[in-house]
């Protein structure tokens, strides 16, 4: 068994600065973001503009969950994504709850870049424009899936738009429940939730991460997307993130999320600049930075392209790392079929093994087995060649006096 082990891969990262040559097609990408088109979905989800469905016309005056408009939102949001020629989905989930999203088939077909943001909004009553919150990341979304809808991917790309977050992430868990039940491979989970205002022009945009599965290694890959393309934010990576918004649904899934807001969070020197007329009547196009709403949508595209096409996965693009203990992570993705990776850091250089074991202990492979640098590695188990039965295996690494063990699944 172990000599027919072949098909592993080992990429290394140096204690260096990289800088990673952009892909021109996410440059192109980017660049097709329009604030035209943008700023048209906006209106139509704001009330400022109605549609046209094939019942009628109608005008999204509030998308509060139990408001009637919240339907016809869902119903706009729909056709928008379908008439993109992508498979387009509703999923009810109690008496008024749905979720629409839609999903852009890549190579690998049940493997799953989302990019997400709810739709329904505040406050109580029949007038609600939610411009900012979240009128700002379900248009971003909806542009991105326009534009990504003419590319073939890598990894498949969902387009998520969840209801009922407002009453405690009730779309998004039901979504995120299911998902995690069928053992769906989600590599990454980008949440927009208001990214739409900023009164004092200063670009500022966090993304928040908490440490499950390879989160803040995303919120690292969105932070360089910024940098790389040249997009103009004032990025801050915020550890531990909230918990205040859909990405949290994931999270709880130990999927990687990052959720990517306006200046939330008091910073050092006491400010921020979160959205004055939150839950208000007056969360309305007047309070939306084009500028910087702008500079927001092309960065969610600009990430969910870079990821879905599988550029620089699972790389720290430009920083220096020296871990500072031994860590074995959780396999990503996991469950997983043919291939996944393990990540792992050394403090110091040493002898390193790293074998698999299946459920009874019998060692079926031998991933590593040779000195290595201080740094963040990573392996590919594939088991595409192999007759290996689905179920649960672990994983060992050993290098001087630490171990450590971990489980994974394998789907078929
Ligand atoms: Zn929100």
């Amino acid at each position: 068994m172990k000599n027919t082990f072949c098909a592993l891969l080992i990429l290394q990262i140096l204690n260096s600065n990289v800088y990673l040559q952009n892909n021109p097609t996410v440059e192109s990408i980017i660049q097709q973001v329009t604030l035209d088109s943008l700023y048209d979905h906006l209106r139509i989800i704001t009330g400022d503009k109605s549609f046209y469905s094939t019942e009628g016309e109608f005008t999204i005056v509030s998308r509060y969950a139990n408001n009637v408009a919240n339907q016809y939102a869902a119903d706009y949001l729909y056709e928008k994504l379908n008439s993109y020629g992508l498979e387009t989905f509703r999923q009810n989930f109690n008496w008024n709850g749905q979720n629409v999203y839609a999903i852009h088939y890549g190579e690998e077909r049940n493997q799953y870049v989302m990019l997400c943001a709810h739709y329904d909004d505040m406050p109580y009553g029949n007038f609600a424009p939610g411009a900012d919150d979240n009128g700002s990341g379900t248009a971003a979304v909806i542009e991105s899936a326009r534009i990504l809808s003419n590319y073939s991917f890598e990894y498949s790309i969902i387009f998520a738009l969840w209801d009922q977050e407002e009453q405690g992430l009730i779309g998004s868990d039901n979504y995120a429940q299911l998902a995690g039940d069928r053992g769906d491979s989600i590599l990454a989970v980008i949440n927009l939730d208001m990214i739409g205002w900023d009164s004092n022009n200063d670009n500022i945009l966090e993304i928040h991460t908490q440490d499950y599965n390879l989160s803040s290694w995303l919120a690292k890959y969105v932070r360089d997307i910024n940098t790389d393309y040249n997009i103009g934010l004032v990025t801050q990576i915020i550890d531990p993130g909230a918990t205040a918004s859909d990405h949290y649904s994931f999270w709880l899934r130990n999927y990687s999320a990052i959720l990517l807001i306006e200046d939330y969070i008091t910073n050092q020197n006491g400010t921020s600049d979160f959205n004055a007329f939150y839950h208000t009547t007056l969360d309305n196009l007047n309070g939306i930075n084009q500028n910087y709403f702008f500079k927001n949508t092309k960065l969610g595209i600009g990430s969910a392209a870079s990821l879905a096409f599988g550029d620089n996965l699972f790389t720290d693009t430009n920083d220096i790392v020296i871990p500072s203990k031994y860590i074995l992570y959780q396999n990503y993705p996991n469950p997983f079929n043919p291939s996944t990776t393990i990540k792992y850091e050394l403090p110091k250089s040493g002898f390193v093994t790293l074998k698999i074991f299946d459920i009874l202990g019998n060692e079926i492979a031998t991933l590593v087995n040779e000195n290595q640098e201080t740094g963040i590695h990573f392996t590919e188990f594939d088991i595409k060649d192999f007759d290996y039965a689905s179920g649960i295996y672990f994983y060992a690494l050993y290098v001087d006096n630490f171990s450590a063990v971990r489980k994974m699944v394998l789907t078929k």
